[in-house]
């Protein structure tokens, strides 16, 4: 018995909908597992096409009939900021569920809520500000954009930092004027129920947020090929990103994805060698390296290659793996065992890809559980699996170049292009390698810092579309244009009195 297990937990995780807890139409219910011990401390209902379903009229219905599409952007804003606080007020209890359910180390699930509030404030504060283009052509036309929210929204989250991943779709699409159904990740769907108490406190109207909980070939596959869901928003493996783009062309849904990666990070000779170290040991050690924009690949330039592997390895056979309750852990247990074995394969294959010089295998105190010790390949080539592949957990891959042009060719080199780090002083350099790196998002001479104004996604296999900012309002509304006559009508008189190549009707049909 895991003592970490927090004390206020239901019988059994339910969906919600229509404003109701409810157990699946079919009864079915799937394990959930403590991550330190793997043996299963709650059920959780499991949805399937029934239950959305149910989930998507009751949405559907919040939407056509309901106050939430049409209210003014000031008083959503109000209900955005009451749920920032709720949240917020949720910080320890948040905290202790998402560690013990996803086994994130305690101090770094501390945090989470504040994250998750500062979603909602800053999406309240856009609506609020939020301007629409208006076009004038003197004396003729008016031409102006009406925004209107979407519809239904399909939310699809993955298990990491699940709550604060459900934040960042929830808090855009609820602040367009959207209704959602959320499908949390089956893996662990202990937070989301969090959602249920903030919402009903802040007085979010009943059918605006549903959740269905369930694995992603049912619940989720039932979501994405729902003829009444109007967007799929999405943020999980690539491979999964694919089947769900194919399933959403039928209905021609819009889509949001947000997928994996396998982020360089360049560290050039000039860099400040401390700060890279700091850097890149917590960018891919953090959150259990269970984390997309993990600094997975270290490109490093080979005058300092040595060093820098030595000075790395030693700091990451001192990372200490514990309990993810113990506010010393580093790392803590790998959210799941399918998950725990896939990443000891992928050590596995990298001890004949490259050289182990720290970790590699289970911390000799943890006999049970998903714990890995920080692992770390030193000359891995580029045409490695853990060079290539995305392993989603602490192991990273190191590999010398010795031009520009070379670091620039292996960052750019994968399938992936989600984010990248340039470590170096020379300030033309790190502008012009950013540059030429294809990711969505780069960082220079610093760790993975969010700005909630700055565009969030990836490119190549890292996915499609990018939020953040006024990007994700835009991907929640549609944009509709309405073009007014001010003055005389001017039509082309078909079937009239004929007509003259100088009518002003001609210059600009539109298709
Ligand atoms: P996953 O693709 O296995 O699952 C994600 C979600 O999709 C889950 O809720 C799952 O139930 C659902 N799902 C699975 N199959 C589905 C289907 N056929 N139809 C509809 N829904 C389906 O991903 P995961 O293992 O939960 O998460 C880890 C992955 O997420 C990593 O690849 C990571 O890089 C990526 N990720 C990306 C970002 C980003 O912003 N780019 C952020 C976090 C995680």
């Amino acid at each position: 018995m895991n003592d970490a297990k927090p004390t206020d937990l239901p019988d059994q995780l339910r969906h919600y909908i229509g404003g109701k807890l409810t157990d699946s139409v079919s009864g079915e219910t799937f394990d959930v597992l403590d991550p330190t011990t793997n043996e299963v401390y709650i059920k959780c209902a499991s949805g399937d096409k029934a239950d959305v379903d149910k989930a998507v009229a009751a949405a559907r219905e919040a939407f056509d009939s309901g106050p939430w599409p049409t209210m003014m952007p000031r008083e959503r804003a109000r209900i955005l900021n009451r749920i920032a606080d709720e949240v917020q007020a949720k910080n320890e209890e948040l905290a202790a569920r998402e560690s013990f359910d996803s086994g994130l180390p305690i101090r770094q699930a501390k945090g989470q809520a504040m994250r998750a509030a500062e979603n909602f404030r800053f999406f309240a504060d856009l609506i609020v500000a939020q301007i629409d283009d208006a076009f004038r052509m003197p004396g003729r036309q008016m031409n102006y954009v009406n925004r209107k929210p979407k519809g239904v929204a399909g939310l699809i989250t993955p298990w990491n930092t699940p709550f604060m991943q459900e934040s960042w779709k929830l808090a855009p699409a609820l602040a367009s004027g959207c209704t959602v159904v959320l499908k949390p990740a089956e893996f662990t769907p202990l937070s989301a129920e969090l959602w249920v108490e903030i919402f009903e406190n802040a007085g979010l109207p009943t059918g605006v947020f549903n959740i269905v909980h369930g694995f992603g070939e049912t619940a989720g596959d039932a979501l994405v090929k729902h003829e009444d869901v109007n967007l799929i928003s999405f943020t999980g493996e690539t491979t999964t990103g694919q089947i769900i783009f194919g399933n959403c062309a039928p209905t021609m849904k819009a889509m949001s994805m947000e997928l994996g990666g396998k982020s360089p990070a360049i560290i050039f000779a000039d860099a400040d060698f401390e700060a890279a170290l700091d850097s890149t040991l917590f960018g891919v050690f953090s959150l259990n390296g269970e984390r997309c924009t993990a600094s997975s690949r270290l490109l490093v330039e080979r005058s300092i290659y040595d060093k820098f592997v030595d000075a790395y390895a030693e700091r990451a056979k001192k990372v200490v793996v514990g309990p993810p309750s113990d506010p010393t852990s580093e790392i803590a247990a790998l959210v799941h065992p399918e998950h725990y074995e896939r990443v000891m394969n992928y050590v596995e294959v990298g001890k004949s890809e490259g050289r182990l010089v720290a970790g590699g295998k289970r911390p000799d105190h943890l006999p049970v559980g998903n714990y890995l010790e920080a692992t770390v390949f030193a000359d891995v080539p580029r045409d490695a699996r853990i060079f290539q592949e995305e392993i989603f957990g602490p192991v990273v891959a190191i590999t010398p170049f010795d031009t520009v042009e070379e670091a620039i060719d292996l960052a750019n080199d994968v399938k992936y292009g989600l984010a990248a780090y340039v470590w170096t002083n020379d300030i033309t350099k790190a502008h012009n390698v950013a540059h030429q790196i294809e990711s969505g998002m780069v960082w220079i001479n610093s760790h993975n810092v969010r700005d909630l104004r700055t565009p969030f996604g990836g490119v190549k296999g890292s996915g499609l579309g990018q939020e953040g900012g006024y990007r994700s309002l835009e991907f929640y509304s549609t944009q509709q244009a309405i073009h007014v006559t001010l003055g005389d009508v001017h039509t082309t008189r078909f079937g009239a009195t004929g007509y003259s190549d100088t009518d002003p009707g001609l210059a600009g049909p539109g298709c």
